[in-house]
């Protein structure tokens, strides 16, 4: 629920109205759960756990009524606890395609289904509630490390934000810092690495421990040591937990159950890493182009060799 924020001016406005921090970040708590938009029809039925698994059940979706489709007849199963990764170039529907099961847009056509049941026929916040985002521009709040860490989970006790930063590689960066997890963030306060505030949004999701997991990796290069804390992670935070991972680099790409290779809103191939290295297409022409550039980071330039 933190990126693709329409609101962040909006509630900047609102938080500079106000002079007490915590005060307004709790007004932007509520503001970011308001997750019952007007808009939105609800459903009834409570989510709680994914039994069976995910279908992208023949989605398309355009942004605009009459504009392009973005999302065109996407059929993709991910069955429980197992992680399925989009790569392709940019522009290609990744992050669309993620954005449609939090449902901050619904499909034209088609339907995502849960166990089998429309996710449209669920309660929203029950849906959002179990969901855990972390994507590129995960927000961060004007805030101490902890509380954005305990941000999805305000009663967390002081043992269990510790161990969530750890198991992030966070909290050595943390303890370096002039007051610990009381240390302001943002530009209230220290500014953090790119890699350092991917982690904080890793621990962050870790203390929310969400039954679904929705990953948009971070473009941006990391040093080498960022990239494997970055690494190490992730991995630990999508361990048999049903993730959907907007991929990037090598190793989450390689690891998935099942990558889908996106083109112009089409999936052109899906398999495992090996499958589509064996059949020598698009996915193969990324990974060879690209492993030869920057191993450490293979889908990070994939604009460039669309064309
Ligand atoms: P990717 O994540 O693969 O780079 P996106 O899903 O972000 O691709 O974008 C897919 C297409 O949808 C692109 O053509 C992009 O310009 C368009 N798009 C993305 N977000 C919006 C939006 N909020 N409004 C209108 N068009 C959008
Ligand atoms: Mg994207």
């Amino acid at each position: 629920l933190f990126r693709l924020l329409p609101f962040i001016s909006q509630l900047n406005a609102a938080r500079s109205q106000l002079a007490n921090t915590s005060a307004s970040v709790e007004i932007v708590n509520d503001f970011l759960r308001q997750d019952n938009k007007p808009f939105m029809a609800t459903g009834s039925i409570v989510y709680r756990q994914l039994r069976e698994g995910i279908h992208f059940d023949r989605i398309s979706f355009g942004y605009s009524e009459r504009g392009n489709l973005v999302l065109k007849d996407i059929n993709l199963y991910l069955p429980r606890g197992t992680t399925l990764a989009l790569v392709g170039g940019s522009g290609a529907g990744k992050s669309t395609l993620a954005d449609l099961l939090p449902r901050f847009y619904d499909p034209k056509s088609g339907c995502i289904k849960l166990d089998g049941i429309d996710l449209r026929d669920f309660d929203i916040k029950s849906i959002r509630r179990s969901m855990g985002i972390v994507s590129q521009d995960t927000y961060l709040f004007n805030d101490t490390i902890r509380n954005n860490i305990a941000y999805a989970r305000p009663d967390a006790s002081e043992e269990e934000i510790i161990s969530a930063a750890k198991r992030a590689n966070a909290y050595e960066f943390i303890e370096k810092m002039p007051q610990g997890l009381n240390t302001q963030i943002g530009d209230r306060g220290v500014l953090l690495s790119g890699g350092q505030r991917q982690r904080l949004a890793i621990a962050r999701a870790l203390l929310q421990d969400p039954d679904i997991l929705i990953l948009d990796e971070a473009t941006s290069a990391l040093d080498t040591v960022s990239e494997r804390l970055v690494q190490a992670a992730i991995d630990d935070l999508s361990r048999d937990r049903t993730t959907v991972v907007i991929a990037h680099r090598l190793s989450t790409v390689q690891n998935a159950h099942q990558i889908a290779v996106l083109d112009q809103g089409h999936v052109v191939e899906t398999g495992t890493h090996e499958e589509l290295l064996d059949k020598g297409g698009y996915y193969a022409r990324l990974y060879s182009m690209q492993f030869a550039e920057r191993p450490e980071n293979v889908f990070s330039r994939n604009e460039e060799i669309r064309n």
